[in-house]
C-alpha cells in the first residue's frame, strides 16, 4: 500500500525545491483553469492526451443548446465553414510561427500525413527516395512506406541512435539528387530529442527536396518557427499539448509559395473552390482550404480554440521556459533518487535538444507503470521498458512531478513489485 505520506520517500530538500518552483512559476495560476479531479493524483500524460479546460467543459453543452441545437444547419453559414482555417490560423499564429493562410485543421495527423506525402512527392516526379528515420512513429513510418510502394519510390531509412536523434549529418549523408522529400519528428516521441528543424530543412533544400517536420509533440510545448525557417510541410496533432480531446483533428501546415503547385489525393468537397455548387468538377479552393478533402469535426475543434487562446495568454516563450524547468527538474530528481533504483534517464540532458518528456528505463517500468495507474498517477508505459514523464507545461506542477516521481521509487523498492 501507499504510504499516507508518500513525499516521505524524497529527501526534503526535493520537496522544498518543488514548492519552492511553484512559486516562483508566472504560469501556476493557468494550471487551475484545467479540470482537475480528486481522484488524479499526478496526470504526467498530457502528451498523449491534454486534460480539458473548465471554460470547454462549460462552453460544450451551450454550444449543442445554441450552436447545434438551435441554429442547427444555419450554423454553416454562421461560423462553421471558415473553422478550418480560422482555428488553423490560430495554430500557426500561436504555436507554430506561420503566418496566416498556410495552416488548416481536419483529418487525423494520419490522413494529414499521407496527404502532404503523396502531394508532395508527386511534385518531384523525377526523384525517387524517400528519407526518413527509423525511430519515427509507426504512423508515420507505415504511411512513408506505403507511399513509396504506391508511388514506386523507395524509403532511405536512417538508423539514428535512440539516444542522440536524428542528426543534421546523419541526413545529410542521405541526401542527394534522388530524394524528393525528407519526412522527420521534430521532437521525438520516445525520447524527446528535438531535431535542428532549421539546420535540416536548410541541407534538403540544398539538395532540392522537400521537407515534412511532424510535430505531434511540438505543437503546444516547444516553439517551433516554421516561416523563418523556410519550412514546406508540417503536420501535428491536436489532442496532445493543444488539449483538443479524443480524436480532435490534427492540422496541417503548406507554405505559401507550394500550395499551388501541391495536388492533394483525397479531393473531397469541402476543398473544392465552390463546395455548394455541386458542379460535375473538381475545382480545389484556392489557398490552404485545398487541403482539405470532407466535413472536418467541428465539435472538435471547440476544446483547440481554447487551449490556443489560454497558451496565446501565456505566450509560447513563457510555455516553453516552465517546461524546460519541468523536464529539468525531472531528470535531477530521477538522478538523486531513482538512480539508485536502477532508473536511467533515456532523454536528452541538453535543454536545448529536450522536448516536453522525459522518458526513465527500468526492467520493471510495465509493472510500475500498472501500480501507478491504481494510485492515480497516469504517466505512460512506452515499450519496452520506458515509463514517459509527459509535462503538459500549463496543467503540470511541480510538486505534482515531486508526487508522482516518490511513487515510483516507493514502488521500485516495495519488495513485491517484479523485477521486470
Ligand atoms: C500522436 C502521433 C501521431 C498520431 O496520429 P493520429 O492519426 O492523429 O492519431 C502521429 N505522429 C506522431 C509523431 C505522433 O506522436
Amino acid at each position: 500500500m501507499p504510504s499516507p505520506d508518500v513525499l516521505d520517500q524524497l529527501p526534503a530538500s526535493i520537496v522544498e525545491r518543488a514548492a519552492e518552483l511553484d512559486r516562483r512559476d508566472p504560469l501556476a495560476s493557468l494550471r487551475e483553469e484545467f479540470v482537475l479531479p480528486d481522484g488524479v493524483v499526478a496526470y504526467l500524460d498530457g502528451n498523449s492526451l491534454g486534460r480539458p479546460l473548465t471554460v470547454t467543459r462549460d462552453r460544450l453543452p451551450r454550444f449543442v443548446e445554441q450552436e447545434w441545437g438551435e441554429r442547427l444547419i444555419r450554423s454553416w453559414d454562421d461560423r462553421w465553414m471558415d473553422r478550418p482555417t480560422v482555428v488553423g490560423d490560430a495554430i500557426g499564429r500561436v504555436v507554430l510561427g506561420a503566418s496566416a493562410g498556410q495552416t488548416v485543421v481536419g483529418d487525423s495527423t494520419s490522413v494529414l500525413l499521407y496527404k502532404l506525402v503523396r502531394a508532395a512527392v508527386d511534385a518531384r516526379p523525377d526523384r525517387t527516395e524517400i528519407v526518413a528515420d527509423t525511430e519515427n512513429f509507426p504512423t508515420d513510418r507505415f504511411i512513408l512506406t506505403a507511399v513509396a510502394a504506391e508511388t514506386g519510390r523507395t524509403v532511405r531509412w536512417i538508423r539514428p541512435d535512440p539516444a542522440t536523434g536524428v542528426q543534421p549529418s546523419e541526413v545529410s549523408a542521405a541526401l542527394g539528387d534522388r530524394t524528393a522529400l525528407v519526412v522527420l519528428s521534430h521532437v521525438a516521441y520516445k525520447s524527446a530529442f528535438v531535431a535542428d528543424l532549421p539546420a535540416i530543412t536548410a541541407a534538403a533544400h540544398r539538395a532540392g527536396a522537400l521537407v515534412l517536420w511532424d510535430l505531434c509533440h511540438s505543437a503546444g510545448a516547444v516553439d517551433v518557427h516554421l516561416d523563418a525557417a523556410d519550412v514546406d510541410l508540417a503536420v501535428g496533432c491536436g489532442y496532445k499539448f493543444l488539449n483538443g480531446g479524443p480524436g480532435a483533428p490534427a492540422f496541417g501546415y503548406v507554405a505559401h509559395r507550394l500550395q499551388r503547385e501541391l495536388v492533394q489525393p483525397i479531393p473531397g468537397w469541402m476543398g473544392h473552390a465552390e463546395p455548394f455548387a455541386m458542379g460535375p468538377d473538381y475545382v480545389p479552393a484556392s489557398g490552404i482550404r485545398r487541403f482539405l478533402s470532407g466535413t472536418p469535426s467541428i465539435l472538435g475543434m471547440l476544446p483547440l480554440e481554447d487551449m490556443l487562446a489560454l497558451i496565446e495568454r501565456a505566450g509560447m516563450p513563457a510555455v516553453r521556459a516552465k517546461s524546460v524547468l519541468l523536464t529539468g527538474f525531472t531528470v535531477a530528481v530521477a538522478d538523486e533518487v531513482l538512480a539508485s533504483c536502477g532508473v536511467t534517464v533515456a532523454s536528452p540532458r541538453d535543454p536545448e535538444r529536450r522536448g516536453a518528456h522525459v522518458t526513465l528505463e527500468h526492467d520493471a517500468m510495465r509493472a510500475v507503470v500498472a501500480r501507478l495507474w491504481d494510485r492515480g498517477v497516469i504517466p505512460d508505459f512506452r515499450p519496452t521498458r520506458g515509463l514517459r514523464v509527459g509535462l503538459s507545461p500549463l496543467s503540470t506542477s511541480f510538486t505534482e512531478v515531486a508526487t508522482a516521481l516518490a511513487h515510483v521509487r516507493q514502488i521500485l523498492t516495495d519488495p513485491d513489485t517484479p523485477a521486470g
